[in-house]
C-alpha cells in the first residue's frame, strides 16, 4: 500500500512467518522460493506461502520459479479467492540485499513486493522491497510474531 509520503508498509501475519521460515529452512542449502499470498481485503497483508521449486541450475546462489508449478499455483489463488502480494526467496549464505540475478529470478508483477530471508546470521533476517523502476527500493515490513520475550520484532 503506498502512503501520503510514498513509502510502503506490508505486514507478515504470524503464521505465515512461521511457514516461511520453516519452508525456506527445508530447502537449505538452496535458495528457497515461492509466493506471498493475501486472503485480506487489505492488500498489504501477506497470510500465507505458496512454496514453488527453484529449478535454477545454480540453486544454491540464485533462484528461478518451476514454470508449471507458478502457473497452478497462480490459479490455484484465483480458485480460493486469494491475491498475490509478492514473491520470496532465501539467501543461505549472504545477506537480505538484492542480488544481480533476482530481478531475473521471480516474473514481473505490478505492484509485487519481495521478500528476502537471509541466514547469513544465527537468526534469520527477512527485508523486503519492492522495484518501481530499475532499483529495488526497501519497504517496511511488520512481523506479528510472539516471542517468549515479548521482544519487538525489527
Ligand atoms: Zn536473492
Amino acid at each position: 500500500m503506498t502512503q501520503d509520503d510514498g513509502s510502503l508498509t506490508y505486514t507478515l501475519s504470524a503464521n505465515a512467518y512461521t511457514e516461511l521460515l520453516a519452508r525456506c529452512r527445508s530447502e537449505l542449502p538452496n535458495e528457497a522460493c515461492g509466493l506471498l499470498i493475501g486472503s485480506n481485503t487489505n492488500h498489504a497483508i501477506i497470510d500465507g506461502v505458496l512454496p514453488i521449486k527453484n529449478v535454477h541450475p545454480n540453486p544454491r546462489s540464485a533462484f528461478a520459479f518451476e514454470p508449471a508449478a507458478w502457473i497452478s499455483a497462480m490459479y490455484q489463488l484465483q480458485v480460493n479467492k486469494q491475491h498475490l502480494v509478492g514473491y520470496y526467496h532465501s539467501h543461505p549464505r549472504s545477506i537480505p540485499i538484492p542480488s544481480t540475478s533476482d530481478s531475473a529470478g521471480s516474473p514481473p508483477q505490478a505492484g509485487a513486493i519481495t521478500l528476502i530471508v537471509s541466514f547469513f546470521t544465527h537468526e534469520p533476517v527477512i527485508r523486503a522491497y519492492w522495484k518501481p523502476s530499475d532499483e529495488w527500493l526497501p519497504v517496511e515490513l511488520c512481523i506479528e510474531h510472539v516471542q517468549p520475550d515479548n521482544k519487538q520484532a525489527d
